[in-house]
């Protein structure tokens, strides 16, 4: 079976965080194979194409753009491969699209499996069935000095209607060992890199089987060893992780307060409807949002809460239960608001509803929010990215069907 002796991921600003694990796992076993991550396809294309196989990760949002590419790219004759939400989603149709090998769920095990020479006869990768051990693979690479937020934590046991996590990384949570989390520290500590930031779907949720129940002793213990091998500041709970309403409690948070640099907390509300929040299937109710604000503000953090905004079934009223709910907490509990316009992804529960769409009262509230300095976030550009999203999986099914 062939092998190859070049891997090239095709990079852009989003998929950076999937990129350096692979890289990692890749050279911690490989010496031989040269790793390269470009962003030209005219640079790709000055390297040969018999032993180069190109890797690519990313958004639906940029299925038409990454579609033309892979018509290039096989045109000149390279192997063609792909993994992330939108593929792990949509398999087949990536096939038929024209990679010539998908990757679904976690890519460790499989990207090695590929560059060994197996090949599974139905071309997809699955990493799905077969999950990894977050402990058996390095979260960062060394060799390429490629240093980025530790994964702590993969996998989430909820089901949020618009959320692909669930999907590529399974509702089983794996947290990394302490251990581990430590050396990785030890050794980013050792090229400077002295700020400390984890990548998790719950950071409360850490050490838990679940996920959710708040285990403040792991957390202690973890926060700690951190701090002991030389990080100078501690971000956690923050971007790029988030904290769900449930596991915000008093004891958790005094925990977090003596190691951390920070003096909020990122929350995952999403809405100030309790029907809406039921139609997300968030598995908790805005009154749990509050108690958690309240429990943040008596131990001296204030809180950025992420919301959504334009989902296609959402009425006026929804929305100005929503508005009223922030002008509460952001009087009450100081808090900022980080908003989002929804986006369809691919393999969730509400892939079919349609793009989000932003009505005047959305501009006119959260445009005067952003004026005051209280909200932030994408939530502009996400409203065309959620239309080129919608097109992005018709266009998966035009492509696949058209070939
Ligand atoms: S939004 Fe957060 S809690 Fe919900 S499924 Fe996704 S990762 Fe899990």
């Amino acid at each position: 079976m062939e092998k190859f002796r070049r891997l090239i991921f095709s990079t852009n600003k989003h998929n950076r965080y999937s990129i350096t694990p692979l890289v990692g796992a890749i050279l911690s076993k490989f010496h031989d194979i040269e790793i390269l991550e470009i962003k030209n396809l005219s640079e790709i294309t000055q390297y040969p194409v018999t032993d180069t196989a190109v890797a690519f990760s990313f958004m639906t949002f940029d299925v038409e753009n990454v579609a033309e590419e892979v018509k290039f790219l096989k045109e000149k004759g390279y192997t063609v491969i792909a993994g992330g939400p939108h593929v792990t989603a949509m398999p087949e149709d990536m096939l038929k699209m024209g990679f010539d090998y998908v990757f679904i769920g976690d890519g460790e095990e499989n990207i090695l499996e590929f560059l060994d020479g197996e090949r599974p006869e139905n071309r997809i990768f699955d990493g799905i069935s077969k999950r990894v051990n977050l402990n058996d693979f390095p979260p960062i690479c060394e060799k390429k000095r490629l240093f980025m937020p530790i994964e702590i934590t993969r996998g989430c046991p909820f089901d949020c209607g618009y959320c692909q996590t669930p999907r590529l990384a399974g509702k089983i949570v794996r947290h990394r060992s302490i251990e581990q989390i430590v050396e990785y520290e030890k050794i980013s500590v050792r090229y400077k890199k002295n700020v400390a930031r984890f990548i998790t779907p719950n950071a409360f949720g850490y050490g838990s089987k679940n996920g959710v129940t708040p285990k403040p002793e792991i957390v202690d213990e973890l926060l700690f060893k951190v701090k002991s091998v030389g990080v100078k500041e501690i971000y956690f709970g923050t971007f790029p992780s988030d904290v769900r309403p449930e596991s915000v409690t008093d004891e958790m948070v005094k925990v977090v307060k003596k190691y951390v640099d920070h003096d909020y907390v990122v929350l995952g509300a999403q809405s100030g409807s309790d029907r809406i929040l039921q139609i997300l299937r968030r598995g908790h109710n805005v009154e749990k949002i509050e108690e958690a604000l309240e429990i943040l503000a008596q131990n001296g953090f204030y809180a950025k809460v992420d919301f959504i905004f334009g989902f296609p079934f959402e009425t006026k009223e929804d929305v100005e239960i929503t508005f009223k709910f922030i002008e509460k907490i952001v009087q009450k509990y100081n808090a900022k608001i980080h908003a989002h316009t929804f986006m369809p992804l691919p393999g969730t529960p509400l892939s079919n509803v349609g793009p989000g769409v932003l009505k005047q009262y959305h501009y006119k509230f959260l445009g005067q929010l952003a004026s005051q300095g209280i909200l932030d976030g994408y939530w502009l550009k996400q409203e065309e990215l959620a239309k080129k999203a919608f097109r992005g999986i018709q266009n998966t099914r035009m492509f696949a069907s058209n070939s």
